[in-house]
């Protein structure tokens, strides 16, 4: 069955211009009348704004969508990527939670919703956020962003569902902003469209096309935060200053483009307009509560000659499950002395620190039972697999302990029963999926300092790649 699933998401941080408020309302509106639900991702400050001007009626009309979150004050310095820049990713996660949940509080105290998903400033993506999202329970990352990218799919990344960089038969990313309401821009961006619907048509599957738009955009000629915080500089809170409008006549055509464009999309029989609620609930993870057979962990053992995600029984699971379903296996083995006939999943994090194994030699059974023992104590207790295993007195790498662990499971289904397990040293895939490129067009954004680079956040990104993984729809 072909589908074309359709997002679109607006991105509400213009807490400068009061005339954006106006635009906010008026996409709300029409979407409304044209029966659709958008979603509205919110910045702490826009909200609060909309309150001090008593701006009900604009809360009012995001009555219905889908609301998401977009940090507390988005381009005032230190930007999340700026603040993050240097920290580990646990303390990160906290100091997001410390600077960002206000916003979040306030999206709930004032319409009373819990936000469906988060998507960053600008090109300031950061892994330590995720663990942030998961203790919030905001369960999609909704944006763009070349930081991270799994082939064009929607994607599973340290649990939370990203819906992020679509590229190819899985989809596209299309902007409507300053342009909405000139001369034969509506036409471009529905042959854009067409051109996405088409790539996925073509295989006769499914894929996601995510519009987004900045409401402030309808009203002004240039972005809000780009003439106060460019460059790493913050302009006072009290000293900000107005983007230049757009004259009204241009503003009117831009809504009659915007509304042209959904009355567009909607007339496609193939395509289902959703919001990052109804994605969350469409592409439900069907592996995390799956118990796995004796035979289903043998065929994943049995192909990590490098690892990465795999598909099995039509399901897909990450490295970082295939970590757990491997040791938690050889766990048992120690204490029963068989391998078990079922595995209950477990999701498990990355490391949090890059490990290089100190040697790779050979270990007694027994100490590799053991360090299999003690790994899965201690994925069960910190819900992460560790950043080194110590086996036999030498520490090795998650990665060279898997790829030994893979080896000694396959030995052992077969009813070997060896002495010494020889430790191998593993290829790990998944660390492409962060791309070296991507990550400098992200660092280009106007508004970070001068040659702004964040090496760290690439480090701690790769190590949660043990966590990612394709997502697909069940239905
Ligand atoms: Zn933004």
């Amino acid at each position: 069955m072909t589908k074309v699933f359709v997002i679109f998401w607006f991105d509400c941080e213009d807490f400068v211009t009061p005339e954006s408020d106006d635009a906010l309302k008026r996409l709300a509106e029409i979407l409304k009348l044209n029966n659709v639900r958008g979603v509205f991702k919110l910045v702490g400050e826009k909200i609060r704004t909309l309150e001090k001007r008593k701006r009900q009626d604009v809360l009012n009309a995001l009555k219905g969508h889908d609301i998401g979150f977009h940090t507390n004050f988005h381009s005032v310095h230190p930007t999340v990527a700026e603040y993050l820049k240097d920290m580990d990713f646990e303390s990160g996660a906290l100091e997001f939670l410390r600077r960002e949940g206000q916003g979040v509080e306030d999206i709930r105290r004032v319409l009373g919703v819990s936000p469906s998903c988060y998507g960053q400033p600008g090109g300031a993506w950061a892994p330590q956020v995720y663990l942030a999202l998961r203790k919030l329970n905001i369960p999609v990352y909704l944006d763009s962003s070349d930081f991270i990218g799994l082939n064009g799919n929607p994607f599973w990344y340290c649990g939370i569902l990203n819906v992020l960089n679509l590229t190819g038969s899985r989809g596209d990313v299309i902007g409507l902003n300053f342009e909405l309401g000139t001369q034969g821009f509506i036409e471009e961006a529905e042959r854009a469209f067409d051109e996405a619907c088409n790539r996925i048509v073509k295989n006769e599957s499914w894929g996601i096309i995510s519009i987004y738009n900045h409401p402030c955009t309808l009203v002004t000629k240039e972005f809000w935060d780009a003439v106060n915080f460019s460059k790493g500089v913050n302009t006072p809170l009290d000293k900000l200053k107005t983007p230049e409008l757009k004259p009204k006549s241009w503003v009117e055509a831009g809504y009659s483009d915007f509304d042209k464009f959904i009355k567009y999309v909607k007339s496609k029989s193939f395509v289902e307009v959703v919001t990052a609620s109804d994605l969350h609930r469409i592409f439900k993870d069907n592996a995390l509560s799956k118990l796995f057979s004796k035979d289903e962990i043998f065929s994943l053992a049995s192909s990590l000659r490098s690892i990465s995600f795999r598909e099995i029984s039509n399901t897909y699971v990450s490295a970082s499950e295939i970590f757990w379903l491997i040791t938690a296996s050889l766990a048992d083995y120690k204490t029963y002395g068989r391998l078990p006939d079922k595995v209950m999943n477990a999701y498990l994090l990355g490391p949090y620190k890059l490990f290089n194994s100190e040697a790779l030699r050979t270990v007694k059974l027994e100490d590799f039972l053991n360090a299999s023992y003690n790994t899965k104590a201690f994925m069960e207790r910190n819900g992460r697999i560790p950043d080194f295993v110590e086996a036999g007195n030498t520490k090795v790498s998650p990665v060279d302990f898997l790829s030994s662990g893979a080896r000694l499971y396959t030995k052992l289904y077969n009813h070997e029963s060896p002495k010494y397990v020889e430790l191998v040293e593993g290829i790990f895939e998944p660390y492409c999926y962060v791309s070296s490129e991507g990550v400098k067009n992200s660092w280009r954004w106007v508004i970070f300092p001068e040659n702004f680079e964040a090496w760290n956040l690439v480090e701690l990104a790769k190590l949660q790649t043990w966590t990612i993984k394709p997502a697909k729809p069940s239905f």
